[in-house]
């Protein structure tokens, strides 16, 4: 382990009118994210559109067209980092059928996930943290098996993004286990998507947090015409959509309406993308999607993980579910000419970045309470040590019930924490703090009497 010593101290003068941010980048995630290759991630794309369509519903015996062609490339992919990875990375196809749904399904179907699980090497670790993005692609008519349909960006940019982050990653350790996936099925309803959730939860796997990557490689928009590749976007649940009904009593009473799971992940991406990837702002959307629109976080949080999903700031319409084909002068299809590898390579690392931060950092502390006992300006907060790691300390967050993000940071060594700010007027959650600078995910303190 490299010790905090080595980490590299940036220290932002004038970031902010009011204050300065420190910024401790750990070397090992440092050099993680500088490993990123945009010809890496261009080679991935191409390969994947060279697959004439990779629609859920087209020819899977092929060995060189449709999706069955693609999935089994994608797990030929990550078996070739397996042999870098001292036994440690399994890579296989997790198939299933469905069955003619009425809907976006007309034949049975055999649905293939394809994984790559990177094992913890505490064996005592139980959590588990996904990355994924969707193999399938589509154009204007998602029934199309057999035109082309790209999906350069839709999503082979999230899929591009996943197997560069398993190349990387599968060379260092981690404590816990990282399971990168690309999934089918999510342009006929998030199918391949529900099918892994289903099975987490029945299985009871600890999915600690997942992040979908659906759309990271375009950085300009149709219609308002904006090119941006300095921004990306994380959409995260407010309301939970798991047990609303049993919590939220308590979600009102508490003022707990940004405070979920998911939004805390969301705040946490937004922190430790900033911190190891430069000139990208990472903007919080509260919502869970794009306005009507669903992705394969969906059922993870609808079975009660906690996921959110990254997409790029602006979307391109133009490119997006559509026929290959030029109308007026335009060009119409998700072809890789339109895609931006230097925003990809940087979207890329902020999902390594947070997925190292978290599979290194201690797990979360428990049992974490804020007193009420007594009405008081102060408050008094406490906790256990966490289950796994070894922590240097915690920090206490906090920030104004009105802010989007935490504004200050205490830290302590102890496992309680009295500070001169008033429960009625801040928002607080406390978080493991390894001995390499890695936090945990923040818990939110219940009530302690
Ligand atoms: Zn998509």
């Amino acid at each position: 382990m490299k010790k905090i010593s080595t980490a590299i101290l940036i220290v932002l003068i004038g970031f902010s009118a009011k204050s300065q941010t420190i910024i401790n980048r750990n070397s090992d995630i440092a050099q993680m994210v500088k490993s990123v290759n945009q010809d890496s991630l261009k080679s991935y794309i191409t390969k994947m559109v060279a697959f004439g369509t990779r629609n859920t519903l087209s020819d899977i015996k092929s060995k060189t067209k449709g999706i069955g062609a693609a999935r089994n490339w994608v797990v030929t992919k990550f078996s070739q980092f397996a042999k870098q990875s001292d036994g440690r990375l399994t890579a296989f196809l997790d198939t299933t059928t469905f069955q003619p749904d009425g809907k976006r399904i007309d034949k049975p179907t055999l649905l293939g996930n394809a994984f790559a699980i990177l094992k913890g090497t505490d064996a005592n670790d139980k959590r588990v943290y996904v990355v994924s993005g969707h193999l399938d692609s589509r154009v204007t008519d998602v029934m199309n098996r057999t035109s082309d349909a790209p999906g350069a960006n839709d999503d082979g940019s999230g899929v591009a993004g996943v197997i560069e982050a398993a190349r990387i990653m599968s060379k260092y350790k981690f404590s816990a286990t990282i399971i990168f996936v690309a999934v089918s099925g999510e342009e006929q309803s998030l199918l391949g998507s529900g099918f892994m959730a289903a099975k987490a939860k029945r299985e009871g796997w600890n999915v600690d947090a997942m992040l979908n990557n659906d759309m990271i490689g375009s950085n300009n928009s149709s219609e308002t015409q904006i090119i941006d590749n300095t921004r990306l976007r994380v959409f995260s649940e407010g309301l939970p959509s798991f047990e609303l009904d049993k919590n939220a009593k308590s979600i009102r009473q508490f003022g707990l309406e940004n405070d979920g799971k998911s939004r805390q992940l969301a705040r946490y991406v937004k922190e430790i993308g900033e911190r190891y990837v430069d000139q990208l702002e990472i903007k919080l959307i509260y919502r869970n999607d794009r306005f009507l629109r669903g992705g394969d976080h969906t059922p993870f949080v609808e079975n009660g993980f906690t996921a959110v999903r990254i997409t790029e700031m602006n979307e391109n319409f133009e490119h997006q579910h559509q026929d290959l084909r030029t109308e007026n002068g335009i060009r119409y299809g998700d072809l890789q000419e339109f895609m931006d590898f230097e925003y990809l390579r940087k979207n890329t690392g902020v999902n390594i970045a947070v997925l190292a931060n978290l599979a290194k950092a201690p797990s979360t502390p428990i049992d974490v309470k804020i007193d009420v006992k007594n009405l008081s300006n102060s408050s008094y907060i406490y906790w256990k040590a966490p289950v796994n790691g070894t922590v240097k300390g915690y920090y206490v967050l906090m920030r104004e019930t009105s802010s989007s993000v935490w504004e200050k940071k205490f830290f302590t060594t102890a496992t309680e924490l009295r500070i001169p700010y008033s429960k009625d007027n801040y928002l607080f959650a406390v978080q493991s703090v390894g001995n390499d600078e890695n936090e945990s995910l923040p818990v939110v303190p219940g009530i302690g009497r």
